[in-house]
């Protein structure tokens, strides 16, 4: 038989299990041990030693094959409650009808454009979206990820900066960051090892504590003594990976006014926060600060398609329009994902989901500190705005085995991704009430077993 035979029988298979509704006890057995092996062999085998530790038995972590209201299904037919949210994409909740419609009808007529006609869905997209971000935010490009999103950011700062502040070619960027992990947006990210063996990176970033604005206006300071002029910041309304830190009061807007001052361009990171997840539509507007350029992504397309925006103000954004291809991308902005991001604004429009953000997370913030309570031994702080919530531990064990004693439960939660002694709790925006009550209750549980 030759390998072209073999190949197409299994990707036969493959393609007959996804057409199917549901899978048979043997399909999952076929399913399970065929993702197994092929993480192992072609995936990356890290994986399998890494997922293994949030399981019951420490065999081989959950299969997934299924989503939809605000979690998941395994192979074997077990549901989760989606805490993690993916990272932050599952905002409107899992294949939301809308959004799954929206790219039904467009897959119909049309899925990908052909990079020559003016693609319609693009400028509709960017319309839309320019009309529900703050102040003077105008003109978008649009990627297929965030860490996409933060690279033609930190291109449109240097093109900016190119044109109006000669030679600025530093930006400052914040301790506990994540921005990503090209080697641009790695520049900004500050989590060291990710970013040793990869050094040098995007040159000139200078990292300053998060939260920290002497810090920050004496960083301004001494590269003004150096004659290093500042192309930008880049920041994270809360940062997300570095285990959820939301900054002190009036923070951002110095930030701003510090930006104005040396005619620095302002980025803000929103690829977590966006999208109605801190309780606004976007995490800057609880502070009524407007950056030069916010970056979007995650869930952006609804949990349905991957899409991206950098938007920008028509002052920073301007030294695009000589020649648009000065920053390019193949597929951001396609019309599959644009129908998805079209339907999802729409969805969080329609359903008040950024108001459900603050309201559901205010409930489940104090829920998680009563839970607590009598703790205070393991646990070291719970802190968020919205539904973007931090559980921090003393310790990296401690946080470990409490996320596998939750995963127990039939909940997914995990660490963030520069701060290990932090869980985070990032739910659907649409979890219900009673999701919550059953979380808070499993999460008071695993307290009490860790402490035995
Ligand atoms: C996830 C994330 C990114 C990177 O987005 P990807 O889609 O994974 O490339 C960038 N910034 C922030 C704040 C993020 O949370």
């Amino acid at each position: 038989m030759s390998k072209n035979t073999e190949v197409r029988e299994f990707i036969g298979k493959v393609l007959g299990l996804v057409e199917k509704e549901s899978v048979t006890k043997e399909d999952a057995a076929w399913i399970t041990a065929q993702t197994i092996e092929g993480f192992r062999e072609n995936v990356n085998p890290g994986f399998l030693e890494y997922r293994k530790t949030v399981t019951e038995d420490q065999g081989f972590a959950a299969v997934e094959w299924s989503d939809g209201g605000n979690g998941f299904k395994d192979v074997n037919g077990n549901t989760y409650i989606d805490c993690l949210g993916g990272y932050g994409i599952y905002n409107v909740g899992h294949r939301h009808p809308k959004v799954v419609k929206a790219v039904k009808d467009q897959l119909q007529h049309q899925a990908l454009h052909s990079q020559d006609l003016l693609d319609p869905l693009r400028a509709m997209l960017a319309k839309a979206l320019a009309a529900i971000v703050p102040g003077d935010l105008k003109y978008s490009f649009f990627t297929n990820s965030g860490t996409e999103s933060i690279e033609a950011a930190l291109k449109i700062a240097k093109l900016y900066a190119y044109k109006h502040n000669p030679v600025a070619s530093t930006f400052i960027a914040t301790v506990g960051a994540f921005h990503g992990k090209s080697l641009g947006s790695l520049a900004g990210t500050a989590r060291g090892a990710f970013r040793k063996p990869f050094m040098s990176l995007l040159q000139g970033f200078r990292h300053v504590l998060y939260g920290d604005i002497d810090m920050m206006r004496k960083t301004f300071e001494a590269c003004a003594a150096v004659g290093e002029n500042v192309a930008g910041v880049i920041l994270e309304p809360i940062q997300g990976e570095g285990g959820i830190i939301l900054p002190p009061k009036g923070y951002l807007k110095a930030v701003r006014e510090l930006c104005d001052e040396y005619g620095a361009v302002l980025i803000f990171d929103e690829v977590q926060t966006g999208m109605g997840r801190a309780g606004s539509m976007f995490a800057c507007e609880i502070e009524g600060v407007v950056p030069d350029i916010m970056c979007l992504a995650k869930a952006f397309g609804g949990g349905v398609m991957p899409i991206g925006a950098t938007i920008a103000s028509e002052k920073v954004f301007a030294p695009m329009f000589d020649n648009p291809f000065m920053h390019t991308t193949t597929f951001g902005g396609n019309p599959l994902a644009c129908a998805a991001a079209l339907a999802t604004i729409d969805v969080l429009l329609e359903e008040n989901l950024p108001a459900r953000a603050a309201e559901v997370g205010e409930y489940f913030l104090k829920g998680l500190k009563e839970a607590a309570k009598g703790h205070e031994d393991l646990v070291m702080e719970i802190r968020g705005q919205g539904l973007m919530i931090g559980i921090e531990f003393h310790k990296d064990e401690v946080g470990y085995e409490a996320s596998k004693g939750i995963f127990e439960k039939g909940i997914v939660v995990a660490g963030t991704l520069v701060n290990s002694k932090t869980i985070r709790i990032e739910p659907p925006l649409t979890i219900t009430y009673e999701e919550v009550d059953y979380v808070l209750k499993s999460f008071k549980e695993v307290l009490e077993n860790l402490k035995k």
